[in-house]
Parts: structure tokens; sequence; C-alpha cells
């Protein structure tokens, strides 16, 4: 019997196999993934991996005995250079085929290219793996200047443990607002006064122009002419999913790679879970992807009990956390669409929740060291909105 074929060796393959196994899938499995690393959780490498308060083996997601004992034939540090789905096979790197009973994608999302001149300079970095942390580690010295491009989530990691590390940290966001994209402005005042309180220096609402080289970057030209000097410049300005190995092989891609609620993608056997991956969210009326351990967990559950043929509906409740200093954000829902917020709490005392509505409808919950709201809002979210009356 052709294998369960895993392309991708990160959070949702991790799960996939575990899951696999919990569903009673006895056949072989075969891992692949590109990195030379067993799968690791990512969540610490802009946290404590970055901040050197946690060891690389603390970042596996199972030990090597667990792959051993599971039977895994696990292929790292191998890519899968082409699907081919007429021949239920993947071609490797190496140009070998391997044929698979049922594949699963779960190849995640890459940084995005930092749009601007320079963008390829020594001395510019972006964080999504374990060597990518090692390299911006080797420059980040103390007294080092760090620009860092991009105020979301990650950016905003980055600065937190960069300051902890002595380095000169300058974030600059092209919108009005830090995490403009991801959270109301309560919550964006309250992240800036909390980074310039420790020392951080918050540009928002202005672009890069380019950056200055000539091999090694040595500053970043803002759209105003500005030069701020740097030794070292972090790109963060979101993710792409790795969706070309589907795209090529003729699979259907919507935002990612496009699955139903069981997981399957537009091919027969194959299915695909975690970052790459958009699903159809009844609870959200819209299809979504997710760049989030949550999803990439609870999505490689469904895929595995699809792959087993049980039945299953995937349509979470979405929830993230953000680690800044000692501030711990946590935000369960999905807030676009939101008309009006309300904010329980003590902002400036950094203990508070904020509620997002659209009408009389809940929609998502941030919370700021409110461990307790956070959950409350889970369960509420679970329920899904009444079905409008007729008329
Ligand atoms: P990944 O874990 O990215 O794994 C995909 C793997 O597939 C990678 O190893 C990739 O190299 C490999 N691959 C790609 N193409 C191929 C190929 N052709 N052949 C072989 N292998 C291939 N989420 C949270 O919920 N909370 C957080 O605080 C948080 N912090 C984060 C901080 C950082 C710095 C990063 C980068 C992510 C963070 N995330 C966080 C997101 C979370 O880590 C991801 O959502 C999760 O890892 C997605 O799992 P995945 O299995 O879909 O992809």
């Amino acid at each position: 019997n052709a294998p369960v074929v895993i392309v991708g060796a990160g959070q949702a393959a991790a799960q996939a196999v575990t899951s696999l196994k919990a569903e009673g899938y006895a056949g072989n499995i075969v891992l692949i993934g590109d990195e030379p690393y067993l799968p690791y959780q990512r969540p610490p490498l802009s946290k404590a991996y970055l901040g050197d308060e946690m060891t690389e083996d603390r970042l596996e997601l199972k030990a090597p005995k667990f792959y051993a004992d599971s039977g895994v034939d696990l292929r790292l540090g191998t890519r899968v250079t082409r699907l081919l789905p007429a021949e239920k096979a993947v071609e490797l790197v190496d140009g070998s085929r391997l044929a698979y009973g049922a594949l699963l994608i779960a190849t995640g999302t890459r940084a995005r290219t930092l749009p601007v001149p320079g963008a390829e300079l020594a001395g510019v970095f972006s964080i999504r793996s374990i060597d990518d942390v090692k390299h911006f580690r080797a420059a980040a010295v103390p007294g080092a200047k760090l620009v860092i491009i991009g105020g979301g989530y990650i950016g905003l990691e980055v600065a937190a443990k960069a300051k902890k590390l002595g380095l000169d940290v300058t974030v600059v966001e092209g919108q009005p607002r830090l995490l403009a994209r991801v959270a109301c402005a309560t919550i964006s005042d309250f992240a800036r006064t909390l980074h310039e309180g420790n020392g951080v220096t918050i540009l928002t609402g202005m672009g890069v122009a380019r950056l200055i080289g000539p091999e090694r970057v040595t500053g970043v030209e803002l759209a105003d002419g500005r030069v701020l000097p740097a030794d070292l410049v972090l790109s963060a300005v979101g993710a792409v999913p790795n969706a070309e190995l589907a795209s090529e092989a003729g699979l259907v891609l919507e935002n990612g790679i496009r699955v139903d609620e069981a997981t399957r993608t537009s091919a027969p056997d194959i299915y695909a879970a975690g970052d790459v991956a958009s699903f159809p969210s009844r609870l959200y009326g819209r299809r979504v992807r997710l760049e989030s351990v949550q999803n990439a967990i609870d999505q490689a559950k469904a895929a595995a009990r699809a792959i087993t043929g049980g039945d299953v509906a995937y349509d979470p409740v979405p929830w993230f956390w953000s680690d800044q200093y000692d501030v711990k954000l946590q935000i369960a829902g999905l807030l676009d669409g939101y008309e009006r917020t309300e904010t329980e709490g003590d902002v400036a005392a950094g203990r508070f929740c904020v509620r997002y509505f659209a009408g009389e409808r809940l929609l998502a919950v941030c919370s700021v060291n409110d461990p307790k709201s956070h959950m409350l809002a889970r369960k509420a979210l679970a329920i899904p909105p009444p079905v409008p009356a007729p008329g």
C-alpha cells in the first residue's frame, strides 16, 4: 500500500503524524521537509529563542524517538520539487519519485520580500526559520543599530527582544499605526506606548524608499528622504503561502491552496493544512487562511481524520498570541468588518480586553495580560451566530 506522504515538516506535519496514529492509521508515513531540522515550533523564534532564553532542542515539537517509534520515514533536508497528481507521486530534488496513497501539503509560508531596492543586501534579515535566527543573532551585537521594517506581531516581538539584547531599535511602519491590520487603535496605542517606554523608536505612516549599500546595508532611506543609519535591517512585512507546487500541479488556489471543510484540495487524495491552505469558515461566512499554531494543529487533526475516512467539518474559532516584554496579547476570533469596540479593564495598568462587534454580534476579543477574558471569548465565539429570522 502506498504511504501517506506529508510535504513540509513543520507544525501541521508533526500534528498530522500524531493524529494519523491516533486515528488508527497503521500504514507507512513519509515526512519530507526541506529544512535540516525535525519539526519545530516557530513562535519562540521571535520570542524566547531569539532572546537566548531557550535552547534549540526545546524547539522540537516531538523528540526524535517519537518518529522512530511511529515508524515514520523522515526525509529531512529534502525538497519536493513537483507534484504529479495523475501518477499519485511526488518528485524530489534528486529527481527520484515517491508514490503516495494520500498526500498532505503542509508547506507553510515564507517571508514576503521587501519590495524596495536594496532588499537583497547583506545585513537584511527576515525571521521564519531556526537558520534565520542564527544569522540574525550573529549580526545582532549590543549597540548595533537595528531598523525593523513592519510594525506587525513579528516586527514588534523582535523589537522587544532586540532591545533586551542591547540593540538600538527603530520600527518603521507604513500604516498610520502599529498592528493596523490586526488590532484596533486602543491596542495599537498601547503597543506604541509599551515600546517607546522600553526605548524603541517608532515611526508610523512612513514608507521606505530604499536600503542603502553597496554590499552590506548601512542605512534605510525613508519616503520623506531621511536616512536612518542601520547595521542590520529586519524585514517583517508579512508572509506568502508556499503554494507553487500546488499551482504548478493544477490545483485550485484561492489565497493559498483552496481546501474544503475536510481539508481536501481540488485533486483526489491530496489534502492541505496549515498556513498554506484557505478553508471555508461558516463561523465567519467567508474563506479564510490563517497563520497560527491553532490552525496548523486543528486543521492537521482534521486532515488526519479525513485521510483515515472519518467525518470532519473544520470550522474553528481562530486564536493567536504575541509576547512583547512582560505583556501577553491574546486574540480570539477575526476582527475584520467590526463596527465598534468595547474596552474593559485598565489600559494604563496594562490589563484589559477589547471586544469587537458588528451590530450585536461579537466577532473577536483582544486580551492584554488578561487570560481569563481570552478563554471566555473562545467559548463565546464558538457559538454560531443565530440564523436571522426570515423576512
Ligand atoms: P510551517 O511550520 O512553516 O512548516 C512548513 C515547512 O514546510 C517548512 O519547514 C518549510 O521549509 C517546508 N517546505 C516548504 N516547501 C517545501 C518543499 N517544497 N519541500 C519540502 N519542504 C518544504 N503563531 C501563533 O499562533 N502564535 C505565535 O506567537 C506565532 N509566532 C510566530 C513567530 C514567527 C517568527 C513565525 C515565523 C511564525 C509564528 N507563528 C505564530 C505562526 C506559526 O508558527 C505558523 O502558523 C505555523 O508554523 C504554521 O505551520 P505549518 O505547518 O503550516 O508551516
